[in-house]
């Protein structure tokens, strides 16, 4: 009877050390949702700067919006 205890007791031991390393590997895992600080980038236009992803990227250039893209366009034709 004996024998059967130690070895329920090796299991749970083993068991919570699982449980440990596990948590552990938890929280140092990095966040998913964090955000990577985001690149500000100038309108060729009106030299607003505003990140990269709400910019528009025409002919190497950025513009914050498609009425600055137009303005530029027109006043280069
Ligand atoms: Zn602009």
């Amino acid at each position: 009877m004996t024998k059967y205890f130690l070895l329920f007791a090796l299991v749970m031991f083993v068991w919570w050390l699982w449980q440990k390393s596990a948590s552990t590997r938890g929280t140092t895992r990095r966040p998913a949702n964090k955000r990577e600080p985001e690149r500000m980038v100038q309108c060729a236009h009106c030299g607003v700067n505003q990140p990269v992803s709400e910019s528009i990227l025409a002919d190497d250039r950025y513009y914050c919006c498609p009425a600055h893209l137009r303005d530029a366009r027109s006043d280069r034709a």
